[in-house]
């Protein structure tokens, strides 16, 4: 039984079993059980991709509520890069800082200031020797938690650098402790604004080894409808930002590679493109690249779930946005060139570990029995990958009946044949009932 406390969710109640979301999965993490869907906690990582495909708005994404700030005295806000994509005709970042604090927040950190400090250090962790490479992002959580289920042989290039969320946050505790000294940890309450539902997953489930530096993970999409009245153009907000270009670009799709000043990149996004290229990894077909960036959102950060407005717009937006600001506030670029210092804090605690989920059996003779009862009763199936009996695909679908979650019987397209056979069977008989009866 799987302990990993998810964000996606399923509202039984408006679920109609259509399969749309069990064709989607990048997984196979769904079922259709009894007329609706069922996720399986092991598989699933919290894309969001169900959530973009279901028609009936059956999946959802928890997250924390804005209410909830009220159990802590002082509370600071992470906006991350890509709320700054969210809003029109936005021509200073300083608005929507200004409009936090008004909301209620004592103060506020961007994310990306974090993001210009992890950009200097993958450099310089670049510049070591015996890593293993390509080095491949640890800034999406989906992307993270996608490798240790399915790449084992990827587990090992994973950056071990935080991601900027937890960097941001541990620096804005820092901050916080420091202007009140009076006040015990438990009174600050570091609030992130999240674009993605996996961020909410990575924060509830201490990924990676370490406990989070984040309390409270609210979504997007709630904050910008509590900031739309409190953003008043007539008033010149304070000069809050702290941000360089550098840090404003990791909202979407390849801000953060461009940040590592060299070619021998790649950024990848959009769930099937992330799969593709960590499959051409584990292959060896990418020996010359230094690093990769990959995003489980199509555009990057900006196409999170839990954003409201079209990732590509956001995206825009945010390039000009970013165009009058220094290339970066949070590093210096004196730095010497063989530097490979990062500070031991900045590291993530563990390793990062291979969770197989398709281990069929703990006992290596039972795993072989029933790897060949799969294929020979996937041979048997018609390879149409329908759905209809409620798994992703046949191959699935035999792996579920030698789980014994599933029947046979319960292709339709195998009952079909057998009624069309029964049928055939039973045609003389038949016509010779007619004939009697029109004598
Ligand atoms: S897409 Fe999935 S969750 Fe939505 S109604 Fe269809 S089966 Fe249910
Ligand atoms: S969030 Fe992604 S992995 Fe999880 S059930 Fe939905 S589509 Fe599958």
């Amino acid at each position: 039984m799987s302990t990993y406390k998810h964000s996606v969710t399923l509202d039984i109640d408006k679920c109609k079993g259509c399969t749309n979301c069990l064709k989607r999965c990048p997984t196979e993490a769904i079922r259709i059980r009894d007329g609706h869907a069922v996720i399986d906690a092991e598989r699933c990582i919290d894309c969001g991709e169900c959530i973009r495909v279901c028609p009936y708005k059956a999946k959802k994404a928890f997250s924390d509520k804005l209410e909830q700030l009220r159990d802590f005295k002082w509370k600071v806000a992470l906006p991350a890069p890509s709320l700054y994509g969210q809003f029109d005709n936005l021509d200073d970042i300083d608005y929507v800082l200004q409009g936090l604090l008004d909301y209620g927040f004592d103060d506020v950190y961007e994310v990306s200031r974090a993001a210009e400090l992890v950009s200097g250090y993958t450099r310089r962790y670049l510049r070591r020797e015996g890593i293993r490479r390509p080095v491949i992002s640890s800034a999406c959580p989906v992307v993270v938690r996608l490798i240790s289920l399915r790449f084992p042989f990827l587990c090992d290039n994973v950056m071990p650098l935080l991601p900027p969320m937890e960097i941001a946050g541990m620096l804005a505790r820092e901050q916080a402790r420091e202007r009140n000294p009076g006040l015990r940890d438990e009174d600050i309450g570091i609030c992130f604004i999240s674009p993605c539902p996996a961020k909410v997953s990575y924060v509830k489930n201490s990924f990676m080894g370490k406990k989070s530096n984040v309390d409270l993970v609210v979504s997007m999409n709630d904050v910008y409808f509590a900031l739309l009245p409190l953003m008043k153009k007539d008033k010149t907000p304070m000069p809050i930002s702290h941000s360089g270009m550098i840090g404003i670009s990791w909202a979407s799709a390849g801000g953060e590679a461009s940040a590592l000043f060299n070619d021998r990149y790649l950024a990848a996004d959009g769930i099937e493109n992330v799969i593709r290229v960590l499959d051409q990894i584990e292959n060896g077909n990418m020996p010359s690249l230094e690093f990769i960036e990959l995003n489980a959102c199509s555009a990057g950060c900006v196409g999170g779930t839990m954003a409201v407005e079209n990732p590509y717009i956001a995206k825009t937006r945010l390039q000009t946005l970013r165009r009058y600001l220094p290339v970066t506030q949070n590093w210096s670029y004196k730095e010497k060139n063989a530097d490979t210092f990062v500070p031991e804090e900045y590291f993530s605690g563990d390793r990062l570990k291979y969770q197989p989920i398709t281990l069929l059996d703990n006992d290596m003779d039972a795993a072989m029995r029933k790897m060949q009862a799969i294929e020979a009763i996937n041979e048997r199936l018609p390879h149409l990958d329908c759905g209809s009996c409620g798994s992703p695909t046949c191959h699935a679908f035999a792996e579920d009946i030698v789980n014994g979650e599933a029947s046979e019987n319960e292709c339709i397209v195998k009952m079909r044949e057998r009624i069309r056979r029964f049928l055939a069977k039973d045609e003389p008989a038949a016509k010779e009932r007619e004939a009697d009866d029109r004598k």
